[in-house]
């Protein structure tokens, strides 16, 4: 019999497709679902993939694809990300994030198909009581986007209960980097995260780096955050699979590398990597930024074998460097 393939939602996204490559390159059988809104086609590179063109909340969509397709797991990335969106359209996040992904539930129990690996994100802890956040930490996200990603996690642990489902969420801290050949990188539209916007102040595209918030309490007064590398990321969504398909139980692990870097150290690595001058703002606070979120990734080691390999923050900017000045950059401009 055939293997049973790989359900890939979103897979044309940031994420998605450093995940795909990782996939492939371990000679899976892939199936994409992407409806392209933020999604790139040429961020699928890899020959020998099926795309579907379309919208994991059309039902007539999924259903063509659970029937054509033998699916064995479902790896689920598409979602919106935008935290300020969510707080301003918090119906477009709940929709997109926690009601269309019913849709491909419901095929997964026609079909049989019981194994799900969530694209999560530290967004579910809210304002951290601890550093570094375990995953026992309350869950009291503080944005709509938070509690979008935090249903849809709930509602995998009912599923779990009613019809055997078995999920592994995967709560990823600050997702940084590209695939390093220039080929794939973080291309969103508009760009909210420091790394590339940082380097846009130095492409031109921007024409300064805004710091929010300098009186934080930390050491140099701005926020901390755990930077991970994506290709790290990719890796542990091959390993989520493998635990699952191995008979693993449900599990949520945080993604991180337990490092914490301040948003004036990621100018400084800038700076080093690059041998450019930012020109830097120092600005206001940006509403609903906590000072510290740290992973504590222990878990991911102990159940999926997993632990970051760059946890240089330069590694990440070099490689974020790297794309931005490659070819493809721009193809993915939409
Ligand atoms: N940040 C900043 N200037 C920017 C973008 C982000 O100072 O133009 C800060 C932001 O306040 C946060 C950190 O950089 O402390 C990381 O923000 P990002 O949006 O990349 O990720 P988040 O932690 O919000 O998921």
């Amino acid at each position: 019999m055939a293997e049973p393939a790989i359900l890939v939602s979103g897979g044309a996204g940031y994420i998605g497709s450093h995940t795909l490559r990782h996939l492939a390159a371990e000679g899976r059988k892939l199936v994409v679902l992407d409806n392209f809104v933020h999604g790139h086609q040429e961020a699928i590179l890899d020959e020998g993939i099926t795309v579907v063109e379309g919208d994991l909340g059309d039902p007539a969509v999924v259903e063509r694809v659970f029937s054509e397709h033998e699916i064995g797991a479902v790896v689920h990335f598409a979602a919106f990300i935008n935290v300020g969106e969510s707080v301003r359209d918090p119906l477009k996040y709940y929709d997109n994030n926690t009601a269309r992904p019913l849709v491909l539930l419901a095929a997964m129990q026609r079909h049989g198909c019981k194994v799900f690996v969530l694209s999560s994100t530290a967004a579910v802890y809210g304002e951290p009581e601890a550093i570094p956040l375990v995953e026992s930490h309350p869950l009291q996200p503080v944005n709509p986007y938070g509690w979008s990603k935090l249903m849809l996690e709930q509602i995998l642990r009912d599923c779990g209960t009613a019809w055997g489902l078995r999920s592994v969420c995967l709560r990823y801290f600050n997702a940084s980097g590209s695939s390093g050949d220039g080929l794939i990188g973080e291309d969103h539209e508009p760009e909210t995260h420091l790394i590339p916007r940082v380097l846009l102040a130095l492409t031109g595209e921007a024409d300064k780096i805004t710091v929010f918030g300098t009186d934080y309490d930390t050491p140099d007064g701005t926020c901390i955050r755990d930077y991970i590398h994506v290709n790290d990321l990719a890796r542990a969504h091959a390993l989520a699979l493998d635990h699952l398909l191995g008979g693993g139980e449900s599990v949520a692990c945080n993604l991180g590398t337990g490092v914490g870097v301040s948003v004036r150290e990621i100018i400084d690595a800038v700076e080093e990597v690059t041998g450019k001058k930012v020109p830097v703002e120092f600005g206001e606070r940006r509403e609903g930024d906590p000072a510290r979120l740290v992973a504590d990734p222990s878990r991911a080691k102990e159940i999926l074998g997993w632990e970051a390999g760059k946890k240089d923050v330069r590694e990440m900017v070099e490689s974020a460097w790297t794309w931005m000045n490659g070819p493809k950059k721009g193809h993915f401009q939409k």
